[in-house]
């Protein structure tokens, strides 16, 4: 019998109304005598919650102690679901992300998944129960629980559907699907049917929030098939496989940056200092840009678990810094017909509020004022996505 993996996001188990229809999704799907396993995300804002709680009482909370609070969230979705599947006489159990063998590396709220034993999993799908798998976390190789990032769960998904050899991941959201822009603020956005990896990775770390990139880039080495879709039914979803197709724009996404701009210093320059401060504040990946003895860097502001830690960090080991956080990115995704054109297509609508450039083989962006980021989103959309 083949194994299915279905994620439920935040918003979908929002609330306990919410939660009995992720129950009742589940319980139709095992009905089709599938052996299931669903990973849950926390419910709604509950990881935003706990990250504003966790700095009403430290300003620059440990990695750790914020791991162990985060992870919670996601542990009471899981209980949850459980004890509303079991209520419907369907035999389930709930696994935190170190019961299911999601074994990370050390880098607390950033970890990535080094490797999957799950042997409980395994032996309770077995017994033909419904396995309730915590999203989000995992535990290091020094025992300590590690959560995965923003968007997590996905990962979790994922990396579990390869390790069991699933039959389909299937990513349930508010959405159905991938849009080419999102839906809520730009109103002509339409859904596709299909995108490459690569693409949905470019989308995904250009700031579109329906997938989680790390999420993306493990089912590409795995080759798992990834069928993303709405959690109120519809029968709209966006398939992710396979290779960029040529010429086309799949779409636009937008997202806040920490931007980073660092005087010369030395003979050597900043850089090192620089690459030093971001990896000891556990820096999301970000573009960096070095012309002559300046230094440029652009990191998604959502990555960031300690903004006014690494502020700090920067003025005092790179005095003179400046740090905005008052820019964002706008990106277009796409691949095959030329960064050079793309730009030069941007430009035309957006040139007199370009305040920097970057291009990548599927992708091309711009710098923005946070604040215009909506409106350009709408004008790029209309102008370069059809
Ligand atoms: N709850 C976590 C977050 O909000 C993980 C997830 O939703 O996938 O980022
Ligand atoms: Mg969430």
């Amino acid at each position: 019998l083949g194994i299915i993996v279905q994620k439920y996001g935040g918003s979908s188990l929002a609330d306990v109304s919410r939660l009995q229809k992720v129950a009742e999704r589940v319980a139709s799907a095992r009905a089709g005598d599938q052996k299931i396993v669903v990973v849950v995300s926390a419910m709604g804002d509950t990881t935003d919650a706990l990250l504003k709680l966790a700095r009403t009482v430290c300003g620059s909370p440990k990695g750790r102690e914020l791991d162990m609070l985060l992870s919670a969230g996601e542990r009471i979705s899981m209980a949850l679901l459980s004890m509303a599947l079991n209520a419907r006489d369907i035999p389930a159990v709930s696994f935190t992300g170190s019961q299911s063998g999601i074994i990370t590396d050390q880098a607390h709220t950033n970890a990535r998944i080094v490797e999957v034993r799950p042997q409980r999993v395994e032996e309770e799908l077995a017994r033909g129960r419904v396995v309730i798998v915590a999203g989000y976390q995992g535990v290091s190789r020094e025992r300590e629980i590690t959560t995965l990032g923003r968007g997590g769960s996905d990962t979790t998904a994922v990396a579990l559907a390869a390790a069991l050899g699933a039959e389909a991941c299937e990513i349930y959201s508010d959405v159905e699907g991938v849009f080419t822009a999102d839906p809520r603020t730009v109103p002509g956005a339409r859904p596709l049917k299909e995108i490459s990896y690569d693409e949905m990775q470019e989308l995904a770390e250009a700031g579109a929030r329906v997938l989680n990139a790390q999420a993306v880039e493990f089912a590409k080495e795995r080759g798992v098939v990834i069928h993303a879709r709405s959690t109120h039914g519809g029968s709209g979803e966006t398939v992710i496989r396979g290779r960029p197709e040529a010429d086309r724009v799949v779409g636009v996404a937008t997202q806040a940056v920490f931007h980073i701009e660092a005087p010369p210093e030395g003979a050597d320059g900043s850089l090192p200092t620089l690459l030093r401060v971001l990896e000891a504040h556990e820096a999301p990946v970000g573009h960096l840009v070095s012309s002559g003895p300046t230094l440029v860097v652009a990191l998604p502001s959502e990555g960031l678990s300690d903004p006014a830690g690494l502020r700090r960090s920067l003025a005092r080991e790179l005095p003179g810094t400046r740090v905005r956080e008052d820019l964002g990115t706008l990106s277009v995704v796409g691949a095959g017909q030329g960064a050079r054109a793309t730009l030069a297509r941007i430009v035309a609508v957006l040139a007199p509020h370009i305040q920097g450039v970057l291009s990548a083989p599927l992708r091309t962006s711009v710098l923005l004022d946070a604040a215009r980021l909506e409106d350009a989103a709408r004008t790029v959309h209309t102008a370069l996505v059809r």
